[in-house]
């Protein structure tokens, strides 16, 4: 079943690539697995998937100790300061850094674990009042203040779109995000690169690979409707 919704997902994907003129290689598929149990995750593992989204510490902590070591596990919720020391040696990329304290933070654990750790600046590309992320027009400052931190380094930029019945609805915005991308890019400044686009959830992939996306995470359309109440 798991399976079957996975080859969707994966045949969208290249079908999108395909309308954009991209390679396939150039966009991965990140499972957004928060609120799965690990029977769930192991099964889509064994499908070849490694790159995995969860948007709680606690979750990942129990669940890495279940699954197999080779996994690369994404953070990409709201993330307090407090709580990386405890993710920190395990997340293969923290998607949702939006303040200098933050990266501040994750730039002192990772000075204590010997590693330089790759971030993704989350942007509020919408302006909504609900949603984290810094805005559109605070990126550029935020990045250049980050850069200057040694044991971390900036990949990207990530955003989460309006949730829209119909996508073409937040084609704009992902157009918008990869300007600002080429925008900073053309910076040239330094530790910083604009290889990443993380956008596109279930409702939305197929546009914003069309528009540039790198990285794409889905979780209903592979995991099905999540649960909260349980
Ligand atoms: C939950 C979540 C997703 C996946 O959403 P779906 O609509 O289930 O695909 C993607 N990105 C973030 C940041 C999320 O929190």
């Amino acid at each position: 079943m798991l399976k079957e919704n996975l080859t969707h997902v994966q045949e969208n994907i290249a079908q999108a690539c395909k309308n954009a003129g991209r390679k396939r290689e150039e966009v991965t598929l990140v499972a957004v697995s928060k609120t799965k149990p690990v029977s769930m995750l192991q099964e889509i593992y064994n499908c070849g998937v490694r790159d995995f989204g969860e948007n709680k510490v606690q979750e990942i902590c129990d669940k890495r100790e279940e699954m197999p070591k080779d996994m690369k596990w994404h953070m990409i919720g709201h993330l307090q300061r407090n709580k990386v020391k405890y993710i920190i040696g395990d997340v293969a990329l923290i998607h949702s850094v939006d303040t200098y304290r933050l990266a501040e933070e994750i730039n002192i654990q990772a000075k204590k674990i010997k590693r330089i750790v790759p971030v993704l600046i989350q942007v509020n590309i919408a302006g909504e009042a609900t949603k984290f992320g810094i805005s559109r027009e605070e990126t550029l400052q935020l990045v250049t203040e980050i850069s200057k931190l040694d044991s971390l380094r900036i990949k990207g930029l990530m955003t989460i779109a309006p949730f829209v019945e119909n996508p073409e609805e937040n084609r704009a915005y992902f157009r918008e995000i990869k300007e600002l991308s080429v925008d900073i890019a053309a910076k040239n400044i330094d530790n910083v690169s604009m290889d990443i686009l993380s956008m596109g959830m279930t409702g939305d992939y197929m546009v914003a690979i069309e528009e540039g996306a790198t990285i794409v995470r889905v979780g209903t359309g592979i995991f099905g409707a999540r649960n909260y109440n349980k």
